[in-house]
């Protein structure tokens, strides 16, 4: 049945590999749960599943500082709302396809069903590039997007929030242009600024969350964060959080990156390295090769970081970072846990060594979870018209993450201990979500 079911979603959604990827990764998972519970075989949840609800795909145009004319596009998969309202980020990178929303779509539901908060899935973007764009083109980029976008979304409906390429700055322009086409203050977006509706750790979420994971996985084997020698990929959002929490845990961040190259900082990335990244990244937009020039240490062009030694790797870039020879690599070298900032940041094959060697593997959509969850969170918060105190975010934060490890043991622990967090995460993010579809009929 997996192979036969995998044959339509290839035929079906033609060249759209990542979906594919994202789709075969969730169906090897629960394809036994399904048979073993044969009311989700009967009403083809799995195949409604896979199929959005409603996709969105239209024109951007708009003038760049030069005066010409730019096109790009735009796209909003609102891929599943059993439990709740779309819910998922916007993603502005040149690589943007409808492939790379989909799969991400696709993820987001089951990652969403497992924070336990009432969020539906849904994933869009643009294949605009912010890089090299001035404030202004970006301003008038995001208006025009949310022109178009405005008519589909709402806080009941469907709520975007930050990714790749948009976050604070980007928020802030597209919440503005939906305020003057509405005249509505609404919690319609998260990530906010936090004078007009922002949550206190919502910057700090994904990366913060994702150390939480890793922590909890690394308690099943009676160990913690301390001293532990930590690669670190990206140098955005959710690589800066991670690194922080790193350091207030008492580990040790050894590398960051961007799409030119990693740096490797054998000292470890103290709070100064780490507040002069978050300047130059945030503010100054430019380049991780910087860092090695200021701190004399060594720049890897065109590398990624999984040939440097270490006890725990945190993918925090983009999709399929690590490949088949970078897992071999990391499991020579000593490295026993990886949890995933990014989404699907290992290749399949990746992966299957993680589970052979049976080291202790997050995968994004279980140790990622942590910044969904606080945009849930927010928009509690904009429901209400109240703001939490920034501990009451972080200890919401950290159960919500505990209570997703739970989930993935659950679901994922075997006779002899092992614990397969992608088995866990998938079936129990299934579960929940194919239940209220079952409740709600055919539709
Ligand atoms: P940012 O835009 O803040 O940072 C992305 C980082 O990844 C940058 O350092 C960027 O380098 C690097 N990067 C992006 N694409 C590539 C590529 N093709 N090859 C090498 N490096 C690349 O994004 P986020 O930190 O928000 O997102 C990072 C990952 O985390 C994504 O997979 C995202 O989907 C996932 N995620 C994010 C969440 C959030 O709350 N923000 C929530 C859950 C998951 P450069 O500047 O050179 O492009």
């Amino acid at each position: 049945m997996p192979q036969e079911f995998m044959k339509r979603i290839v035929e079906g959604h033609a060249g759209e590999t990542e979906f594919h990827q994202a789709v075969h990764e969730v169906a090897s998972s629960v394809m036994l749960f399904i048979r073993e519970n044969p009311k989700y075989l009967n009403a083809k949840i799995l195949e409604r599943m896979v199929e959005p609800e409603r996709i969105i795909i239209f024109r951007v145009s708009w003038v760049d500082d030069k005066g010409e004319i730019q096109v790009n596009r735009g796209y909003r998969v609102e891929m599943n709302s059993a439990i709740g309202p779309y819910k998922g980020g916007l993603r502005f990178h040149p690589t943007v396809s409808l492939s790379i929303l989909k799969f991400l779509a696709f993820e987001q539901v089951f990652k969403n069903s497992l924070t336990a908060l009432p969020l539906g899935g849904g994933k869009g973007g643009s294949n605009f590039d912010p890089k090299g764009k001035s404030d202004n083109e970006v301003m008038r980029f995001c208006q025009s997007f949310m022109t178009e976008l405005a008519r589909h979304i709402g806080p009941d409906t469907d709520v975007p929030a930050g990714d790749i390429g948009v976050g604070g700055r980007e928020i802030g322009f597209l919440y503005g242009q939906y305020k003057r086409l509405r005249n509505e203050f609404t919690g319609i977006l998260t990530g906010k600024g936090l004078n007009w509706g922002g949550s206190l750790i919502r910057p700090e979420a994904t990366g913060y969350g994702c150390v939480y994971f890793a922590q909890e996985m690394l308690k099943t084997k009676g160990e913690s964060l301390k001293g532990k020698i930590c690669t670190v990929s990206g140098s955005g959002n959710v690589a800066q959080y991670t690194v922080e929490k790193l350091i207030q845990l008492g580990a040790k961040a050894v590398t960051l990156s961007d799409s030119g190259g990693y740096i490797y900082d054998p000292d470890g990335i103290c709070e100064a390295k780490l507040a002069f990244v978050m300047e130059l990244k945030n503010v100054k937009r430019g380049r991780i090769s910087e860092y090695a020039k200021k701190y004399n240490c060594r720049y890897f062009e065109k590398k990624r970081p999984w040939e440097v030694k270490c006890d725990i790797a945190f993918p925090s870039a983009t999709q399929n970072e690590i490949d088949e020879a970078s897992a071999k690599v990391l499991i020579a070298s000593g490295c026993r846990c990886v949890a995933e900032g990014a989404n699907m940041p290992s290749t399949p094959e990746a992966v299957k060594i993680f589970l052979k060697e049976k080291i202790l593997y997050g995968l994004g959509k279980a140790a990622n979870a942590g910044g969904v969850a606080v945009s849930g969170l927010e928009m509690s918060q904009n429901s209400q018209r109240l703001s939490w105190s920034r501990e009451e975010v972080d200890a919401r934060l950290q159960q919500i993450m505990i209570k997703i490890h739970e989930s993935c043991v659950k679901y994922g622990k075997d006779e002899k201990g092992f614990i397969n967090y992608v088995k866990g995460a998938n079936i129990a993010g299934f579960a929940k979500v194919a239940d209220a579809m079952l409740d709600q009929g055919v539709v």
